[in-house]
Formats: structure tokens, sequence, C-alpha cells
């Protein structure tokens, strides 16, 4: 099969869909306290589509995001729907959710039955009042934590829980989250707070770096770093007595643009080409006005070449994305 490949080499083999731009939290690092304006939702149909398309063109991991996923209705029947384009590539198609987990817990057997393989979770602290204070919603720590603990007891392997680590709030939960890594059999990955959030709050010093979140696990425990894949965001390490695994995404100290395999899709039915992009591409204006598969297919291979060469996140001429991440999908 063909695999899409941007004018830079690197193989486009990862979507990310989202399917809405609400969401039921107000994390400080993503969103605006207050209501923001959404970009709005498509049919899951539309969607479908879209994926078909990719995934006839080399697309092997479908991640669906948002806003918050399981806010939709129909997410479950559009997992079902999604694993049946595993015939459509050939090979194995991934399929993913990422979600604040709020709902998660009546939800992953459904989700695990409709063909969803893996669940990353988004939690930030492991105490329910620091949680809070970041979610700015406060009944959500015990309904995360079930979320969580229904994921790995259904299935869903691996369950990764995303930290943002943002100084301020919650640069001491590193220790905590090694203990949970460990207790919970779950993998943690700390990621570093990028320049996206509704309320531009970010500037260097907010940022929790890979080298400081190595030194302050060493106070606890020794690291051993696990070779990973290229195309793989996060450097990951085991605790040295193999008990427990966490991840590093640190795309402000250490970028990975030369390896990134990524396009996504809006809520709106955008493609965009990076999480930076200044412009979106507007594949869902083609479908309405009736093009045809090839006429899509055509308009994805431009699109693709167009994809960005790296951020310039912290660099002098850095201009901020034409969205943030919660009307990107993360
Ligand atoms: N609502 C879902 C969730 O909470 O996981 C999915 C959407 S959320 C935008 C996807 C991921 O983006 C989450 O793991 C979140 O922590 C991360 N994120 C949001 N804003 C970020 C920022 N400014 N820097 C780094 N990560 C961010």
């Amino acid at each position: 099969m063909s695999v899409l490949t941007d004018k830079f080499g690197r193989a486009i083999t990862d979507l990310r869909i989202s399917i809405t731009d609400r969401c039921n939290y107000k994390c400080v690092y993503c969103r605006t306290g207050n209501e923001g304006a959404v970009f709005g939702e498509l049919p899951f149909a539309d969607y479908l589509r879209m994926a078909q398309l990719l995934v006839g063109m080399g697309i092997r991991k479908v991640r669906i995001t948002g806003g918050e996923p399981l806010l939709r209705n129909g997410v479950v029947n559009f997992v079902r729907d999604l694993s049946q384009l595993r015939d459509v590539g050939g090979d194995p198609l991934d399929i993913a959710i990422t979600t604040n987990g709020h709902l998660l817990a009546d939800m992953a057997q459904p989700l695990k039955s409709a063909g969803l393989n893996r669940v990353t979770v988004s939690m930030d602290a492991v105490d329910p009042e620091r949680f809070a204070r970041i979610t700015r919603v406060s009944n959500g720590f015990d309904n995360v934590l079930a979320g969580i603990r229904a994921a790995r007891r259904v299935g869903l392997w691996p369950v990764k829980v995303n930290c943002v680590l943002m100084r301020g709030f919650n640069e001491d939960q590193v220790i905590p989250f090694g203990m949970f890594a460990r207790e919970e059999g779950v993998i943690v990955r700390f990621i570093e707070f990028m320049p996206l959030e509704e309320d531009r709050v970010w500037a260097p010093e907010t940022v929790v770096t890979l080298d400081e979140i190595l030194r302050r696990m060493a106070e606890y425990r020794p690291l051993v770093e696990i070779p990973h894949a290229r195309s793989e965001t996060a450097r990951r390490y085991r605790f040295e007595d193999g008990i427990g695994e966490i991840g590093i995404i640190a795309p402000v100290s250490h970028p990975f643009c030369g390896h990134c395999s990524r396009i996504r899709i809006t809520s709106d039915g955008k493609i965009r080409t990076c999480l930076f992009s200044i412009w979106d591409h507007d594949l869902h204006e083609l479908m309405r006005r009736g093009a045809s598969d090839e006429e899509l297919r055509q308009f994805i291979h431009g699109v693709v070449q167009r994809k960005e060469e790296r951020h310039h996140i912290g660099e002098p001429d850095f201009v901020p994305a034409s969205r943030t991440m919660v009307h990107i999908g993360g």
C-alpha cells in the first residue's frame, strides 16, 4: 500500500480526529475559565468518510480526541464503524481515544467491545484538591480515577495517563505520579506545557522540562531509559526494579518534529498539519460541495506537502497557532 509522505520525507501514518471542541473541564493550561465559543461538530458519517480515505492512503493509527470526545453521543458507534476500516488498509489499524476520563467508568466496556484498542486519560494531579484547582471542576477526581481503573479492568491496554506539568500548579506531582504509575499499573506520561492555551499564560519559565522531571524523579527511584521507536513522541523510562513505566513528551525542550507522523482533523472538518499551524485546510467544505473521493485524495496529498518542517516555540519569530488546543484536538 502507498504511504502518504510529506516533502521532508516523513511518512504520515497517524491521524487524530477531534469529534467535538466542547469540553466539561477548564484546565488552566488549555482553556479559559469562561465559556469559550466553539467551532462546531460534523455528523459522524463525515468523519468516517475522511478516516476511510486516509486509511486507504496509509494511516495506521486513528486517535479520537476533542474537546472531550466522550461528551459526544454516538462515540461508541463511531469506534465500531472505524474498526470496520481495518479491512480497508489491510494492516492492523490502531484505534485509541484521548479523554479526560470523567465519563469513562461506564463507557470503558462498551468502547472496548466496539473495537477500541487503547485509551489515554489526562490527569494532572493525584490529589483531589490540586486536581480541582487545575481542572476548575470540583467533583472530577474520583470519576477520573474510576475511569482509569475501569479501562484497565476491561483490557484497554496499555492505559496511559497524561500529565501536563505547569510551574506553580503541579510541578511537585512528579514523584506522586511515579508512585501512581507503579501502584495502578499505568504508564504516566509527563507533557511539557506548550503555548496552545486560551488564556495566553505560557512563558518559558512555566514549562517543567524533561531534564527537571528526570531530576525530580531520580530523588524517588532510579530510572532506566527504554529504547523507543523514532516515530514515538515520548522518551520512555522504567524504574530500575522493573515495576512501573513513565514517559516524557518534551516538544519544547527536545522537539521531535523531524519524526512527526501526524495530521489532524478538527471537529469542524479542517485538516491541520501541525499543532502550531497558522492556517488549516477545509476538507469538509470540499466534501460539502460534492467532491469525489479522488478529488479529496488529491487535496489531502497537496495539504500534506505543505506540512511545516518544525515548530518555532520560544524563538523570536514564533507566531501563535491559529487555534488553541481545545479547538485543534490534542
Ligand atoms: N479532553 C481530552 C483530554 O483531556 O484528554 C482530549 C483533548 S485534550 C486537548 C488532549 C491533550 O492535550 C490532553 O492530554 C491535555 O492535557 C493536552 N493539552 C492541552 N493543552 C495543552 C498545552 N497547552 N500543552 C500541552 N498539552 C496540552
